[in-house]
Formats: structure tokens, sequence, C-alpha cells
């Protein structure tokens, strides 16, 4: 069993890389943003109030994500493969807590970086804004995004290689390209 966190800013391709992991190694995949526009598709009073976080590109509180996380890891299904953590932890203290949820079930997560230029990253967001039809993909609340990305939630990177759970890798050429340095990876730790 093997639980990887993608981390990268918006736009970096976690969510491309994720279904590619689905695929070939039948992972379970946990992407936070998207149990957050079910949310606010729900229509409930919780959704309203993610909506007009998301909305400006502000982050959602972290008690509520820390508990939204806890309730899906603990509805998994046990013959799981492994998680791929797409969006989570994007605060050190949602970090902290994700730890302290493995450890609970005896198990642990590394960290995969996909760094990519922030030009690239911005002209990926605006291109995805053209058919994605999320509020958060136009220009002023990407800029919001990044700069949020860059103050709150990179530091996360940093406590995954104090703990030597973290790899680095080049995401900015193509979506195979990325997959493949995932893939090497992943066989050099030898767990998938
Ligand atoms: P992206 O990686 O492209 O920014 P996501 O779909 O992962 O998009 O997230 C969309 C939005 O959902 C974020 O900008 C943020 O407002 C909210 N969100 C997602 N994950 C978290 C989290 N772990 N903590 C707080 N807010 C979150």
């Amino acid at each position: 069993m093997q639980n990887i966190i993608l981390f990268g800013a918006p736009g970096s391709g976690k969510g491309t890389q994720s279904e590619f992991l689905v695929k070939k190694y039948g992972l379970q995949h946990l992407s936070t943003g998207d149990l957050l526009r079910k949310e606010i598709a729900s229509g409930s009073e919780l959704g309203k109030e993610i909506e007009s976080l998301i909305s400006k590109g502000n982050l959602v509180p972290d008690h509520k994500m820390i508990h939204l996380i806890a309730h899906h890891l603990d509805s998994l299904p046990k013959e799981c493969n492994g998680v791929i953590f797409d969006g989570f932890p994007r605060t050190v203290e949602q970090a902290e807590a994700l730890t302290m949820l493995l450890e609970r079930k005896h198990m642990t997560a590394v960290m995969i970086e996909i760094y990519v230029d922030e030009d690239e990253v911005i002209t990926r967001l605006l291109e995805r804004g053209k058919t994605s039809g999320r509020p958060d993909d136009n220009f002023l609340t990407i800029k919001q995004r990044l700069r949020i990305y860059h103050e709150v939630t990179k530091p996360v990177s940093g406590y995954y290689l104090h703990h030597h759970n973290y790899f680095l890798i080049n995401g900015n050429y193509s979506m195979e390209d990325t997959f493949e340095q995932i893939d090497k990876i992943l066989s050099m730790h030898g767990k998938c």
C-alpha cells in the first residue's frame, strides 16, 4: 500500500497525474477540490459558505478540511491499494493532522511535488477556464490562488522534506513525461 500526496501549484497537473495513477495502480483518488465542488453542487449551507471562499481564491478553514479528510479516510474500502491525496494538505496544520490520521491507521505517505513555472501555470489555468466553468479559473482569482499557494501552501513541502518523504519532479513538459518521472519514483520506492 502506497499513499501519495501530489503537491504543486494550481494548474501543475495534479488531477491529470492522479487519473494516470488510478489507471495504472488502482489507487483511490481523493481530490479535496472535487469534494468541495460536490458540496457546493448539493446547495447546502456549508456549500454556500465554501463557494464564497473558493470563488475568491481563498482556502477553506483547516478544521473543516481536516474533518472532511478524516471522514473520507474512514470510509475507504479495506482492500484499497493506497490513496492519492490531491489538494491536501494545503497548510502545515493540515500536514500535521494528516500525519496523525495516517499514524492511527499505521500508514505513511510520500510527497511528490510537481514543479511548473508560474507563467506556464497561469497559461494552463486561463486555457482551462475557457471550458471548465470553474468560477476560480479567471485571471484575478488565479493570482490570489497563487499568492496563497506561495505564502501558506508551499511551506508544506518543507514539512515532508524534513521527514524525508519528499520527491521533486519537473512538470513543465508533457503529461506523459511528468507521469514517467512519477512512475520512476514509485518503482524506486518499491511499493507500487
Ligand atoms: P487547484 O489545485 O487548481 O487550485 P483544487 O480543485 O484543488 O484546484 O481546489 C480548488 C479550491 O478549493 C482551492 O482554491 C481552495 O479554495 C479549496 N481547497 C481545496 N483543497 C483545500 C484544502 N486542502 N484546504 C483549504 N481549501 C482547499
